[in-house]
């Protein structure tokens, strides 16, 4: 690990301050500390900014739901307005990481984390536009099995791993971040950035900029949401496909349809053809198998990864089953 400083923000002003001068954020530290003993990454000063008062998860005026950056993984997931409103943010939740991880870590570094990506993680692999730009890509005729098939580039196909960032892209949240020029909202889709021929730029935050929380709109009720997670292995695992989806039915027709997948973008990935098939129908199997078969739109598949396209159609095909019902 590389020496680094080490400060507490005590304020939100004391950590902006920090944060313009080139101080990095951390919060529950359970990815940033791993990068820095791997050497991925070597931030000169630490800010830790849990003592800041951002852990309220609070219903907003227009019913949808506010959660504050620092809120750790475990009490979003089952805090009951969250399970009420949004049952797709607690069960991604809960299918992420391990229990002892969730109860350290929080919402904004978990949208934040980068890549699992081994070859990113790999200082002693040359290759890797992400850590060290214009190096090359050795994923690209390496072992990608579990990288991206959406909105890849020459420069970089690895994939987002969050999970709850699936729900948040699903349900169209917003990110509210605070800088030294105030407050700001970014939707969630303009929030993580595709690779392009800039891949080390993964979000859309400006220097020195503090995610203060994640707004989720309100959306017509009754909304029956789920998350569905396909891994190797049934715990403790990052997904190979994953579905978020979200569903307004009333008079037997899906009035609104929310669905993005996970595992298979470099963002999580929204799926407007899906919805689109879905809305002014009533629900059946045969809608189920149609509107997934557009789930996989655009995919370009790797050497390893070509079972992603069929597995991403039958992901999104069962959870559209489990939430609309099946008949
Ligand atoms: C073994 C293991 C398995 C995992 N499995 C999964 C999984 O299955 N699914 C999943 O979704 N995740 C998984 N994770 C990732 C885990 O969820 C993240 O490590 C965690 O959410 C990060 O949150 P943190 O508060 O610890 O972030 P930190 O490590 O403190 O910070 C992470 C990054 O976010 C930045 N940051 C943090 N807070 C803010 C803020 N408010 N404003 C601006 N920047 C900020 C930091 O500067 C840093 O770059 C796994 C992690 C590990 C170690
Ligand atoms: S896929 Fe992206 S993160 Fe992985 S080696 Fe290539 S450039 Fe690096």
């Amino acid at each position: 690990m590389h020496p680094f400083s080490y400060t507490r923000a005590a304020t939100t002003r004391q950590a902006l301050d920090a944060g313009r001068d080139g101080g990095r954020y951390i919060a529950g530290g359970t990815t940033l500390v791993d990068l820095m003993r791997e050497t991925v990454e070597r931030p000169r000063t630490l800010v830790d900014i849990s003592a800041l008062p951002l852990r309220e998860i609070m219903v907003t005026r227009r019913g949808g739901l506010r959660i504050g950056a620092l809120v750790r993984m475990s009490e979003a997931a089952a805090h009951r307005g969250v399970r009420a409103l949004y049952p797709v943010i607690s069960e991604a939740l809960e299918l992420s990481a391990s229990a002892q991880l969730r109860n350290m870590a929080t919402i904004g570094g978990n949208i934040m984390q980068r890549t699992r990506c081994t070859y990113f993680r790999d200082v002693t692999a040359a290759a890797c536009n992400k850590r060290a730009p214009g190096s090359g890509c050795a994923a690209r005729d390496g072992f990608n099995r579990t990288h991206a098939i959406l909105g890849t580039s020459d420069a970089c196909v690895a994939t987002h791993p969050s999970d709850v960032a699936v729900a948040f892209a699903a349900l169209e949240a917003t990110v509210v971040v605070l800088g030294p020029d105030g407050e700001r909202s970014v939707p969630f889709a303009d929030f993580l950035l595709r690779p392009g021929s800039t891949p080390n730029r993964e979000q859309a935050l400006r220097r020195g900029e503090l995610i203060t929380g994640v707004e989720i709109p309100a959306h017509p009720r009754p909304l029956r949401s789920g998350y569905l997670k396909v891994r190797d292995r049934q715990s403790y695992e990052f997904a190979l496909t994953s579905a978020a989806v979200a569903l307004h039915i009333r008079g037997g027709v899906i009035r609104e349809a929310k669905v993005a997948a996970g595992g298979v973008g470099t963002v999580p990935w929204k799926l407007p053809a899906v919805e689109r098939a879905l809305i002014g129908r009533r629900p059946s199997d045969a809608l189920w198998t149609k509107a997934a078969e557009r789930a996989a739109d655009g995919a370009r598949p790797l050497h390893h990864n070509r079972f992603k396209v069929e597995l991403l159609k039958r992901t999104v095909e069962r959870q559209l089953r489990v939430v609309g019902g099946g008949r």
